[in-house]
């Protein structure tokens, strides 16, 4: 018998007469307003949302975070571990958070960490740390489009220092001029610290394009035009350029493979070997078993912004076999966005995740997109090996299901 409880509609007669959410004073941010906007909600629906309203996170911090605030969600989270590093930035041995509902996704992490610690461990590099907005200038005709675009790059000092003038960190590194019939993208690739920098490069760019508008015969510029490839995905996230671009990689021996993972090396780069026809076929950008699994748990845990898993999922994850006994494994993250600054990283739980890491603040972002790239390459490898030992199914059979009772 159904126990499902009818939701009242909380549509008005009209679409005129449908109500705002309430405003309250100064946009509603201390503990009454949110409780009051929650019991509006509540009434509308019928139903009750305590768990909704219990959280830890001072309402008022909310603020540049969310609007309309209501309370918090609250996901499982789990620790993934020891995963051992050998990175430029991040040295040593980390346990993971992992927020998550995916049963088995926690476990098979842990077991790919285990697998490489126990091998000796990944090491991690970073080639290449930016973040970059993509304006479009529209100009009367490609004669003029052509003058626009040749000419830009003399004025980089000053553009520069326009954009730099919005910003304490952001450096803009360069400017790359990408014409379009009478339309010129212009991208600007900025440094932006430990922040996601989003914010920070938008507003740059924005000042600077206003500066260039003023000196050019451009007629108007839009401050977004697509080529950036924020939060969607774009075969050039692959070539880089949106993030850092991060490598991890590592040596496997046989016997552990056969430990931990219950396969061979050759069922293993088999495995690889055979699901990149599948990629192919399905025009994949970049080759990964689930990066927007270790992605989406990190992230969620650590107050990234969880939209950017869209880009930060592009890259190519390899398996070789080595002398016939050893398998070489890596993963390539050219388009990876995390920050230890801004955002959503000072919030309750998400300071405390990346406290776990030992990554709040300044100075730890490197850090972050090394650990993010060592978790992932864990994901890879015992994914991979679920799937070529054929337990792959049993597995989430027993940790990742939670049918609802008939
Ligand atoms: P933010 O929270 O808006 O600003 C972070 C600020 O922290 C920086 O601008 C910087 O100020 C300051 N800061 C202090 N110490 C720093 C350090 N060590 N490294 C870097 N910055 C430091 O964060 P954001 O990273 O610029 O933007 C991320 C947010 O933008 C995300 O929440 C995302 O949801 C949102 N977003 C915005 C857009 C958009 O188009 N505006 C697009 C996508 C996402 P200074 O600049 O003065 O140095």
């Amino acid at each position: 018998m159904s126990t499902v409880r009818e939701v009242v509609s909380p549509v008005a007669e009209s679409p005129e007469a449908a109500p705002l959410v309430p405003r309250f004073e100064k946009q509603g941010y201390d503990q009454a307003a949110v409780a009051a906007r929650r019991k509006w909600q509540e009434e509308k629906t019928g139903h009750s949302f305590k768990h909704i309203g219990s959280h830890s996170i001072p309402s008022e911090q909310m603020r540049g975070n969310i609007e309309n605030p209501v309370g918090a969600v609250q996901m499982p989270l789990g620790i993934a571990g020891p995963l051992l590093i050998h990175g430029a930035y991040a040295k040593g041995v980390f346990y993971v958070p992992l927020a998550t509902t995916e049963g088995a996704l926690v476990r098979s992490y842990e077991r790919g960490m285990v697998t490489l610690t126990r091998a000796g461990g990944i090491t991690t590099r970073i080639y290449t740390d930016e973040n970059r907005v993509s304006p479009v200038f529209l100009c009367a005709d490609v004669a003029a489009a052509h003058d626009f675009a040749s000419h830009l790059n003399e004025n980089f000092s000053t553009i520069k220092e326009q954009a730099e003038s919005t910003t304490r960190h952001g450096k803009l590194l360069r400017i790359e001029c990408q014409p379009i019939g009478r339309e010129v993208i212009v991208n600007f690739c900025y440094f932006t610290a430990d922040a996601q920098g989003m914010n920070m490069i938008v507003k740059a760019t924005e000042r600077a394009c206003q500066w260039i508008l003023s000196q050019s015969h451009a007629q108007t510029f839009y401050i977004f035009s697509g080529l950036s490839s924020e939060k969607r995905g774009s075969g050039s996230l692959l070539s880089g350029g949106k993030g850092k671009k991060v490598v991890a990689g590592a040596l496997l021996s046989s016997p552990l493979i056969g430990d931990y993972l219950h396969v061979t090396p050759t069922q293993l780069v088999e495995l690889w070997h055979h699901t990149v026809l599948g990629h192919m076929q399905a025009h994949t950008i970049g080759y990964n078993a689930h990066y927007a699994n270790g992605l989406a748990a990190l992230f969620i845990a650590c107050g990234q912004d969880v939209a950017n898993i869209v880009n930060a999922a592009t890259g190519i994850t390899n398996f070789e076999l080595i002398n016939s006994e050893q398998v070489y494994v890596s993963v390539t993250l050219p388009s990876l966005t995390v920050a230890t600054v801004g955002g959503g990283t000072a919030l309750g739980t998400s300071r405390e995740c990346l406290e776990m890491l030992g990554v709040a603040g300044e100075g730890r972002a490197l850090k972050l997109a090394e650990i993010t790239a060592a978790t992932l390459l864990a994901g890879e490898i015992s994914m991979a090996a679920a799937i070529a030992s054929g337990e792959f199914v049993k597995a989430h059979d027993d940790y990742g299901r939670n049918r609802p009772e008939p």
